[in-house]
Order: structure tokens, then sequence, then C-alpha cells
């Protein structure tokens, strides 16, 4: 859908922040780019749109090279949803969505009524919402009206420029729950860059680890924490992080190696003692000295 090339940008100042990059993002598909402030994460991104055109190499949109389109035309077709939100603040919620449709040039019942449909898909009152404007709204609700708003001409890729960052942690949770959810439904192509990896690993169909302005490994969440193929990729993940997306983890991560097993005739506090000391939640008692333990103890 989105492909890159050895796509480079170079700063006016001669500095590259991205080198040589080749990369394919499918049609559909969340991918996240990742890595520590200054990596090129962003500068990434706003090449799609052009924001940042890139210096060498190209970028294609369905095999079409982005350079052949007007730039007005390409950003009206990609949906930008960025940290800061970025509504008009004299317009209320119903014109701060409308704006790339009245440009499209649709028709004033049918943005109405699609302005509607956005407001209820991200969780919004309309009628309650439609006329406030954006200072009436909480952050959340505010970043809800930013994702309506980069639906609202139906685009077929969204880029998404640390969306959550400046939300408190509980509508961060629930904003992400939400975008899982409408990305399922609507089979957007999304473009989403963080710098929160427990972010990235619950988001992401795969994700891009970025360092320097080269990509170190593009793979979805398991293989990446399971199969990190660079140095830098195991430590920026972390091994815990396993621990933290236990849906991400296959059952042998937390399997006992050894069992710890006890005979029948042995007592109660013996047996209880056994597992207190070996710091276990599962005793077996053995039937005899092969066969496998048919009752089992836990506390
Ligand atoms: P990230 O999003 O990963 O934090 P950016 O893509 O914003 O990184 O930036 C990558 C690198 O490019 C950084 O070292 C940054 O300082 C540099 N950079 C970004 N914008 C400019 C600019 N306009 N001129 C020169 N260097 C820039």
């Amino acid at each position: 859908m989105i492909k890159f090339a050895n796509v480079t940008k170079e700063y006016d100042d001669g500095f590259q922040a991205v080198k040589s990059l080749s990369f394919e993002i499918e049609k559909g598909e969340l991918l996240v780019l990742i890595g520590p402030s200054g990596s090129g994460k962003s500068t990434t991104m706003k090449m799609i749109n052009r924001i940042n055109p890139h210096s060498s190499g190209t970028i294609t949109i369905g095999g079409k090279d982005i350079k052949s389109y007007k730039v007005s035309e390409l950003r009206r077709n990609i949906g930008y949803v960025i940290q800061q939100i970025g509504l008009f603040p004299h317009y209320t919620i119903e014109k701060n969505i409308a704006i790339v449709p009245q440009l499209k040039g649709w028709d004033k019942e049918d943005i109405k009524a699609r302005v509607i449909e956005l407001l209820e898909m991200v969780g919004l009152d309309p009628e309650v919402h439609m006329n406030r404007y954006p200072k009436e709204l909480s952050g959340g609700q505010q970043q809800r009206v930013g994702i309506a708003r980069a639906l609202a001409s139906n685009p077929e890729i969204i880029l998404m420029d640390e969306p959550f960052s400046a939300l408190d942690p509980l509508t961060r949770e629930q904003l992400q729950a939400e975008l899982i959810t409408l990305h399922k439904k609507l089979k957007k192509t999304i473009v989403f860059v963080t710098h929160d990896i427990d972010e990235a690993l619950k988001m992401g169909d795969r994700i891009a680890i970025m360092k320097d302005g080269k990509i170190l490994q593009l793979d979805t969440p398991e293989k990446l924490l399971h199969d990190p193929a660079h140095g830098f990729v195991e430590e920026f993940t972390g091994k815990h992080r396993i621990i933290q997306n236990p849906n991400l983890m296959p059952v042998t991560e937390i399997m006992a190696e050894t069992i710890v097993t006890s005979l029948p005739h042995r007592s109660p506090e013996k047996a209880i003692s056994l597992i207190r000391q070996r710091k276990i939640t599962n005793l077996f008692i053995q039937d005899d000295e092969t066969k496998i333990a048919r009752y089992r103890i836990c506390i």
C-alpha cells in the first residue's frame, strides 16, 4: 500500500534524519513507528503526506509516486492526527470535523450526516457536542474529535503522530482500546508514531523499531519480543514486557520447569511445609516412583 524505496531525508543543514529507508506498509494494517527521540519516526511519517518532503528515493501509495499528486490532493486523502490535537479553537466541533468534506465539495446534508455518524463512532453524543467549541471539551474528548476529523472524508490512510501522549493514563488506555476496535471495523491503513513501547505492543499489527534514521527491525509484536534481531531491539522492548503483555506470551514462558511432588502417606503438615519451602503453589502427589501424580494440593 505505502512503499518506501531507498528514501532519505536530509534537512537543510545537511543532517540526514532518515537514511535510505526501504519498507512497505500493507493495506489495512496498523504499523507503529517507535524509537528513541530523534530516531526519525516523525520525519518518516511526515514524508508520507509531504509535510516533510523526502530528499531522495521513492515513496509510492498504491503503486503511484506521491510526487505525482498535488500536495493538497494527497493530504485530503490522508487523515492526520497529532498530539496537540490541532482543532481550530474558533470553530465548533461540527465545523472542525466538516473541514475536509467541505473542501471536497460535499453536500451540506451529507456533511451533517457524516459528522453525526463520526461523533457516534468515536463515542461522543452529537447532540451534546456538535455545537460546542474545543475548549469546552476535555483533552480526551478533543482527541476523539481529532480522530473523527481524520476519518471525515473516509481516507484510506491515517497518520497518527503520538496522538495519545498528552492524555492521562486512563483516558489514554480507553482511546487505545477504542482505536483498536475502530481499526478492526474500518480496516484503514494506519501509521502510528509513539515512543511508548507498551502502547506499540498493544496497538501494532507490526512495529518498526527505529534508531539513527534506520529501521532496525520491522516485525509483529510477538516476533519482536521473542526473536529480537538486534541487541538494541531486545534492550528497547525489554524482556519484562512479555509479562506485561500476557496476550503475546506463549504458555511455555510461565510453565514451571520442574514439578515438585510428595508421596501419599506424608502428612498434610509436611506437604504444606514443602510448598512453603519451595515457594510453589501446586504440590503433586505421586502414586509411585514413575507414575505422575493424580492429586494436587494447591494453596
Ligand atoms: P523522532 O520523531 O524520532 O523524535 P524526528 O523525525 O523528529 O525524530 O527527528 C529526527 C532527527 O532529525 C533529529 O535528530 C532532529 O533533531 C532532526 N530534525 C528534525 N527536524 C529537523 C529540521 N527541520 N532541521 C534539521 N534537523 C531536523
